[in-house]
């Protein structure tokens, strides 16, 4: 077997990747509005970022550490040079964080440069990388995405759209990809759907249309191009010299559209899956308020996220909405802890509880979701330092009780302490006066109960894509194996 990575449980340093990607084909300006589209998406990503554009048959690389803003100075865009171009933010919470893993992927195969961008998580990758090393590729970084730059170089066919494909036949999981040649742009979402991905345009006099495929609508308002629609689940499209065509290669499957995109991820001025994210959120709130009303003197996000949704509950159930928690937007990755131990450092960083509002009053904190419980616990601690008589936590999610293998970074099992820990136990954790979370069906009342075409499993354990067909779930395989390390 060639490689360095003998023990196949190593073979991926993690295996949740959420990202963004932008692509942008046929503009003058290209890099310079990938630039922009990953600024618009620097929520989805903060490790690293990069954008390839493709100039006069050869493709253009920057990639770095850090944020867009940092990165991409005038004379990095500059360099960017030619009418077509690709971009990523990657974020990474465990494991490495190496240069080698930031994207986009270049790489040289037989039909010249090709380069790719990908948000998702490929559940079958180490066993398709396992192969591919026992067949003599190298692998350059520890990320899954680089199994598919592989499958395409080694594929048996001689287009490079019929290489595409035959290599994401081959993987199992969540994409929304982008890839760009000397000639061609491709975008594909895996066939299930589940990380967004939408087209959109520069309409232009001379009929050639500038093409845009980007994570979220935010990244249309700020370039100002129009929205045309979803790239579908198991949608191919190929914009090449002779414009967009749509190829639709796999098999039909039902949607599983990540609802957690919704919940939390993606920005509330986005349209995702074709429904506005905040109006959702906001609709999340007032079916809290209806699933479990508290009598309380003020309701308070926990902002930036838990804020569509307090704003819904307040106005569903007539409790005065008041700003409570006030965050630091420009808290970085790192600060440097002072020695002298400062009760709740970490979360005081981020927010600061309001004396002036909270002193004497019963409070309805919200909130989009718990994962281990220790940002509730540090902020409820706050609030009643801060004078709150009463605290009753209210969640615009159901328990979060089994890890993401689609892209979402959720803990292992037994730090989700919805996983291990009953309601009651989770409120005597935080210390709340009472705690409540929506129900199931109260993440789709804004859809009129309608529940199909959205993958729910965090909250279910209900898994639409296994990596393979023998039914023993194989991500948990693979997540064991990367939680041991
Ligand atoms: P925890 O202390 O682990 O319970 O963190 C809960 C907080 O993390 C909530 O305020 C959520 O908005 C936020 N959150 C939920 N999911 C994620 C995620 N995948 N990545 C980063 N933050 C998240």
């Amino acid at each position: 077997m060639n490689g360095v990575f003998l023990d196949k449980d190593v073979m991926f340093d993690k295996f949740h990747e959420e990202c963004a990607v932008v692509g942008i084909q046929n503009h003058p300006e290209a890099a310079n509005m990938v630039y922009l589209g990953l600024y618009a998406l620097q929520h989805r990503g903060q490790e690293s970022s990069g954008i390839v554009s493709s100039d006069a048959g050869a493709l253009i690389s920057h990639r770095q550490m850090g944020l867009v803003a940092d990165i991409f100075k005038e004379d990095i865009i500059k360099n960017l040079r030619g009418a077509s171009a690709i971009g990523h933010n990657r974020y990474s919470t465990s494991g490495q964080t190496d240069i080698k893993n930031a994207q986009p992927f270049v790489v040289e195969y037989a039909n010249g440069p090709i380069a790719v961008s990908h948000n998702g998580n490929l559940i079958n990758a180490n066993q398709l990388r396992q192969d591919l090393e026992a067949a003599g590729s190298i692998f350059q970084s520890t990320s899954d995405t680089e199994v598919i730059i592989h499958l395409i170089a080694t594929s048996k066919e001689t287009t490079l759209t019929a290489r595409v494909i035959d290599a994401l036949r081959q993987v199992k999981g969540s994409y929304s990809l982008v890839f760009l040649t000397a000639d061609t742009m491709i975008a594909a979402r895996d066939p299930v759907g589940f990380r967004p991905l939408i087209l959109g345009r520069f309409p232009r006099a001379d009929e050639s249309d500038s093409h845009v495929v980007a994570s979220e609508t935010c990244v249309l308002d700020l370039i100002e191009a129009e929205y045309v629609r979803e790239v579908e689940p198991g949608e191919v499209l190929v914009f090449g010299p002779g414009g967009m065509e749509s190829i639709k290669p796999f098999p039909a499957a039902p949607p599983a559209r990540c609802i957690f995109e919704s919940i939390y991820f993606s920005r509330p001025d986005s349209n995702v899956f074709g429904h506005n994210v905040y109006q959702y959120r906001k609709e999340l709130g007032r079916q809290l308020a209806r699933e479990s009303h508290v009598d309380a003197d003020l309701v308070t996000p926990v902002p930036d996220s838990g804020v569509p949704a307090a704003i819904g509950y307040a106005e569903q159930s007539g409790i005065p909405l008041d700003l409570a928690l006030i965050r630091n937007h420009y808290v970085g990755r790192t600060f440097i802890e002072p020695r002298q131990n400062i009760r709740n450092f970490g979360v005081k960083i981020k927010l600061n509880a309001m004396r002036d509002v909270l002193q004497g009053k019963r409070v309805v904190v919200v909130d989009d979701s718990i994962v281990r419980g220790t940002t509730s616990q540090k902020i409820i601690r706050m609030l009643r330092e801060a004078g709150a008589t009463e605290v009753h936590v209210r969640i615009s999610s159901p328990p979060t009780i089994s890890p993401c293998y689609y892209g979402i970074d959720t803990p292992t099992h037994k730090e989700l302490i919805a996983s291990v820990h009953s309601v009651d136990g989770i409120r005597d954790f935080i210390g709340a006066d009472s705690l409540a979370y929506l129900s199931r069906e109260g993440l789709y009342t804004f859809f009129k109960g309608d529940d199909t075409g959205y993958c729910d499993a965090c909250f279910t354990a209900n898994y639409p894509v296994l990596a393979d067909d023998n039914g023993k779930t194989p991500q948990l395989h693979l997540f064991e194996a990367v939680s041991r390390r």
